[in-house]
């Protein structure tokens, strides 16, 4: 009260509150500057909405520590709980690889059912269950069908390779260049897996990005250069990633080869799978191929990887062997928006194809479910456009990289190969990449060193005559 009547007002209240967390700051600050420059791997396929990424997974939060620890001076070093309490609560960041053979749903399943009591929700959950074991079921009986006249195609994304891959630490913050391999298994599950039978079409980010152009366009090179003695019907199993390959992008591609295609090939029919229980023959060339990846220190350059590929199945590269075309500006020309046609193309499990009696055009019908038929084929063409009026336009490879990302694999270059690193043979395919590295890094060279003299000089007199 005696303040209220010196002053005015009451005295602040100062009990109770957080007196600590801003003392640490400074610290939390530095960790996050440091979790936030990891290279972190895309999510792949959309887990529900989850946005979890990924870190290599040789490093572990222990690593991390250790490494975030010797990069700092010792007045933001903190003790490892601290950045475990850091690094869990601010971020949704796993280590490894995001693809498992354990599906998520199932897993929730049978935790929850262990623990239900209530004997009505526990039967639910238990007939749950079941169904989604069924609908997987469904889906890998249409991955296993053999028959001699109908074609399997099974296809999906490798995750990123990275360039230059080297075992440096400094690797882990720093951006590479993306390498993509999408292959395509002919023949069901039970095919042996070899050369003939699998198809590596590659390219890297200098030239194209990942979309959905670029897995059409390889799908409709390996269509057309498939032996189709016999054949009645095409199946293409997917992974059901939306921004790669269920769009219509993929889709009108399919109506345009199918309109095209001999007349004895009567339907292609497309087939996602549930999501969790996607493992479908790529990924088993995947799983090859990333024991052998690993074994080698060092990748310097797209043709090492290649080389390494070629082991498992036939490289094609884009923009060289298989043309790139713009199905998708094609696509919105053509067809109809996906919000008018008969069916939710979201929700679409299967797709089929089969020629209209109309020349040239093809109709499409989508299932729901995998064993009942429910659709009905239907025309999803604007009025007056046919299936092979598709005419995509050629898209030619560019050659380059985002500027920040050019001067991270600057840096990484320097750092494990020196700064003459573009007079090394194997590192040519970055010398066009990076904007002239000599020039540059001599500027910067000569700038730095007269600034630091200037710095030690100066007060170094300073110090002497203020001695004298
Ligand atoms: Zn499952």
């Amino acid at each position: 009260m005696s303040e209220y009547f010196k002053a005015g007002a009451l005295l602040k209240e100062k009990r109770g509150g957080d007196h600590v967390s801003h003392k640490h700051a400074h610290k939390k600050k530095a960790i996050m500057d440091f979790i936030s420059k990891l290279n972190c791997e895309e999510p792949h396929y959309c887990r529900g909405k989850t946005k979890r990424y990924y870190l290599p997974a040789e490093l572990s939060i222990n690593k991390l520590w250790l490494m975030y620890n010797n990069s700092q001076t010792d007045n933001l070093k903190v003790k490892k709980s601290y950045f475990r309490n850091t690094f869990n609560q601010n971020y949704n960041l796993g280590f490894g690889s995001p693809r498992t053979d354990v599906c998520s749903t199932c897993l929730q399943f049978s935790e929850k059912i262990k623990i239900e009591k209530d004997n009505n929700v526990r039967n639910k959950l238990l007939i749950n269950q079941r169904i989604h074991k069924l609908k997987a079921n469904a889906f890998f009986g249409y991955v296993k069908e053999e028959q001699s006249d109908l074609l399997t195609l099974s296809f999906d994304c490798q995750k990123n390779l990275c360039l230059p891959k080297t075992p440096d630490q400094s690797a882990y913050y720093s951006r590479q260049v993306n390498l993509f391999n999408f292959t395509i298994v002919q023949g069901s599950s039970k095919s042996k897996l070899e050369p003939s039978n699998v198809f590596a079409y590659c390219w890297v980010e200098n030239s194209f990005p990942k979309a959905s152009n670029q897995i059409a366009s390889a799908l409709y090179h390996r269509l057309q250069n498939t032996e189709l003695d016999g054949i009645k019907t095409v199946r293409l199993i997917a992974d059901g990633c939306a921004g790669q390959n269920k769009n219509t992008t993929v889709l009108a591609m399919c109506t345009k080869w199918l309109a095209e295609a001999p007349r004895h090939v009567k339907t292609l029919e497309i087939i996602f799978p549930i999501v969790g229980h996607s493992f479908i023959p790529p990924d088993r060339v995947f799983a090859q191929l990333e024991k052998e990846i690993r074994k080698r220190e060092i990748i310097a350059n797209p043709d090492e990887y290649y080389n390494i590929i070629k082991d498992f199945g036939q490289v094609i590269t884009l923009g060289e062997s298989c043309k790139v075309f713009n199905w998708k500006d094609e696509a919105a020309r053509v067809m109809k928006p996906v919000g008018r046609w008969h069916f939710q193309f979201k929700n679409a499990k299967r797709y089929i194809l089969k020629r209209s009696k109309k020349e040239g055009n093809v109709l499409i019908k989508g299932n729901i479910h995998y064993k009942h038929d429910d659709g009905v084929f239907k025309n999803v063409n604007l009025p007056g456009r046919l299936s092979i009026n598709l005419q995509p336009a050629e898209i030619s490879p560019t050659n380059k990289i985002s500027e920040s990302k050019a001067s991270d694999v600057r840096k990484l270059l320097i750092n494990h190969y020196g700064d003459n690193w573009h007079t090394i043979e194997r590192l040519n395919f970055f010398v066009p990449l990076i904007s002239d590295p000599s020039d540059e890094m001599q500027m910067m060279t000569t700038q730095n060193t007269e600034t630091i003299e200037d710095v030690m000089c100066e007060p170094q007199e300073e110090i002497t005559s203020m001695l004298i």
